[in-house]
């Protein structure tokens, strides 16, 4: 029986959607061409009564968000997006490439501010295209910068009790098998599964770790390794409607073999100055909005985050689309990636998902699912985190709320 059709979408979906609304709702040999045809001939606000509803239905009541520490390690990258303002050169003023002290320094701070996440960022293997990002490994008695994170994680962990999430790109099995112990999660945006952006002109042209089949590998080998990821997908940058249907088929797969995903960011591209971008359009709101729907819609009940930063006027809107967490929020650190956009307060964003209806809670930077053990895809939690998790929850999985206040 189509689960679906005891839902508010019977109102607003006709019969002969029957049939791929059954499928959605079975994960049934869902093609591509089929979904996207059904996305096209249906209005937003249909597409948005649906989502919601699968929203309400799987997390009911919460949206979440993670109160964290922006470390920014290094923001040199041996690639080029033509979006990105977060890479620097060595010879920018705005170069950075912490001290694991400065680190440390960081994490307190944020732990005095009763941050749990201390989200480590870096670009793409710097150290293979500059001298310096190798002195200042070398330095610090590093050969590689995963080394390097894996003790900087340790300390942080044992010295505040944040709990480490690194988002380092495109990591081999074996790098993050070194993280395993110290990281409750890891992040890779996927960004698109479209090698079409690879194109000469396209926004990842020179940046050969975005190329679909790099980023697929790694999300497979944390798959292997039962490390929960966050992943997602960048929404604007020349792909086309089917591409990013594709690509939430893809994630599905990879969830449905490993369970692994926690969460799935969908993020609108905003033209930045000063690079190959800045004067490309941005993604309508109604084209976006359709994209949040159909994520919704196509994952199910894997998180789903938009980061309210990048629209500061109507990120309200997202709520009805479907989504149930707003990603990371920090009262100390920018969000260097979009220095451009700063974050809401907890305050204001409190205020907004209040109005829609629903209760603002923290969460860990690891998802409530994957703290226990899973009956389908067993333990995602190392004993070497347990303590350190369980410090922080309440029996719902989410931070304390008295810790959170
Ligand atoms: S988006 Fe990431 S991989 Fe691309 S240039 Fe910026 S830091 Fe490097």
């Amino acid at each position: 029986m189509n689960k679906y059709t005891d839902s508010n979408y019977q109102q607003v979906i006709q019969d002969q959607n029957q049939e791929i609304l059954y499928k959605f709702s079975e994960n049934k040999n869902l093609e591509n061409l089929e979904v996207t045809k059904f996305i096209e001939k249906t209005s937003t606000i249909d597409l948005l009564k649906i989502s919601n509803s699968i929203r309400n239905k799987n997390n009911p009541g919460i949206i979440t968000y993670s109160r964290k520490v922006f470390i920014n390690l290094i923001n040199l990258c041996k690639d080029s997006c033509s979006y990105c303002t977060y890479k620097k050169e060595p010879t920018d003023i705005n170069s950075v490439m912490l001290k694991p002290s400065q680190v440390l320094s960081i994490a307190e701070a944020g732990k005095k501010l009763r941050c749990t996440e201390a989200l480590i960022v870096t670009g793409e293997r710097p150290e293979l295209k500059y001298r310096e990002a190798k002195e200042w490994l070398n330095k610090l008695n590093y050969k590689t910068l995963v080394e390097l994170i894996a003790d900087i994680s340790e300390s942080i962990l044992q010295k505040t009790g944040l709990l480490p999430h690194t988002n380092a790109g495109s990591l081999t099995k074996k790098e993050m098998s070194m993280l395993k112990s110290t990281n409750v999660s890891l992040g890779m945006m996927l960004e698109n599964s479209s090698e079409s952006l690879l194109n000469v002109g396209g926004p990842h042209e020179k940046a050969p770790s975005k190329n679909p089949k790099v980023r697929i590998k790694s999300l497979i080998s944390a798959g292997e390794l039962k490390i929960p990821v966050t992943t997602g997908l960048l929404i604007g940058i020349g792909e086309s409607l089917f591409d990013v249907i594709d690509s939430l088929l893809l994630i599905n797969e990879l969830n449905e073999k490993y369970g692994h995903i926690q969460e799935v960011i969908i993020q609108n591209f905003a033209p930045k100055d000063g690079t190959g971008m800045e004067n490309y359009i941005p993604p309508t709101n109604d084209y976006f909005l359709k994209c949040i729907a159909i994520a919704r819609i196509l994952l199910k009940n894997i998180n789903l985050q938009v980061p309210p930063n990048l629209s500061p006027k109507i990120y309200a809107g997202y709520i009805d689309a479907g989504i149930n967490d707003w990603g990371g929020i920090s009262p100390l650190t920018p969000d260097y990636v979009n220095p451009e956009y700063p974050w809401p307060t907890i305050k204001d964003i409190t205020k907004v998902t209040k109005m829609k209806g629903f209760t603002l809670r923290a969460r860990l930077p690891i998802y409530p699912q994957f703290i226990n053990n899973c009956v389908k895809y067993g333990n995602f939690v190392p004993n070497s985190l347990k303590k350190f998790i369980e410090d922080l929850i309440d029996n719902s999985g989410l931070v304390k709320e008295e810790y959170a206040k």
